[in-house]
């Protein structure tokens, strides 16, 4: 039952100002892996279905921190009205189940369109949305929505001055590194994991970064060997010497920490 893992608080909608009722997650989980990208699996229960409120009276969406902040009239008559149009309504339940997750984040990912939010704020969401699809076990959804994030994150790094919100321009190379590792491409990978390991550049306290990025450089760069190796292994050759099986194994994802909750 989600409810042993969830409880139930008011706030103040930050568009309608009215009083809402949003589910909270208990924080006592038990993580069991936590893949490349920081997506993080617990026992019996997926806290990502909850990672968004949303309002009960007017639909607004958005993360815990973004619903709390006060938003200016202009905004709120803005998502109001575009909200409105759109006749979204979404009722308040304790549990969510999967299509109320990917609804909820759908909805944050439209409203904070709406209020022009950062591309990396954005992506944020998007990736949230891949990882309630990796977990599901939907790999097509998955991998359709990290391809959506890596191309914002990629936007983001391009056009956006960082650091946002909690996010450096550090985590942002490391986590783009590490959706091309997982959509298989290796090289891109590895450029921008390279940018990350040897790291002078790399300021103190993002040490875990270049960590995570040394480790992640390593692992991208043996799976490409051993894709080489395979390679010229399985060339028309007039005598191949051996029979060695493939097995390029989809590698497990290592545990790391993760930066944002
Ligand atoms: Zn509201």
């Amino acid at each position: 039952m989600s409810t042993d893992f969830t409880f139930v608080v008011e706030k103040k909608c930050p568009v309608c100002g009215r009083a809402a009722r949003v589910v909270k997650v208990k924080s006592r989980l038990v993580a069991v892996q936590v893949d490349n990208d920081y997506c993080c699996h617990y026992r019996d229960f997926n806290p990502y279905l909850y990672h968004i409120w949303v309002c009960e009276h007017c639909s607004f969406a958005a993360d815990e921190k973004v619903f709390l902040t006060p938003l200016p009239p202009a905004r709120q008559e803005l998502v109001a009205d575009a909200l409105l149009a759109k006749h979204v309504h979404f009722g308040f339940s304790e549990e969510r189940n999967v299509p109320d997750g990917i609804a909820s984040l759908k909805l944050a990912i439209y409203c904070a369109e709406l209020l022009r939010a950062p591309i990396a704020r954005r992506a944020g969401l998007m990736m949230r949305l891949a990882w309630i699809y990796r977990i599901n076990g939907d790999k097509e959804l998955e991998r359709e929505f990290l391809e959506k994030t890596l191309k914002l994150y990629e936007r983001s790094l391009e056009t956006e001055r960082y650091p946002i919100e909690s996010l450096t321009d550090n985590m942002v190379m490391y986590l783009i590194g590490a959706l091309c590792a997982d959509l298989g491409d290796n090289k891109k990978a590895v450029i921008y994991l390279s940018k990350l390991v040897g790291s002078k550049n790399a300021p103190a306290g993002n040490d875990k970064i270049s960590r995570d990025a040394r480790r992640l450089w390593q692992e991208v760069r043996e799976r490409e060997q051993e894709s080489l190796q395979d390679t010229e292994q399985h060339k028309p050759e007039p005598r191949a010497q051996s029979s060695r099986k493939t097995a390029a194994s989809a590698k497990k994802k290592n545990g790391f920490g993760r930066w944002f909750s």
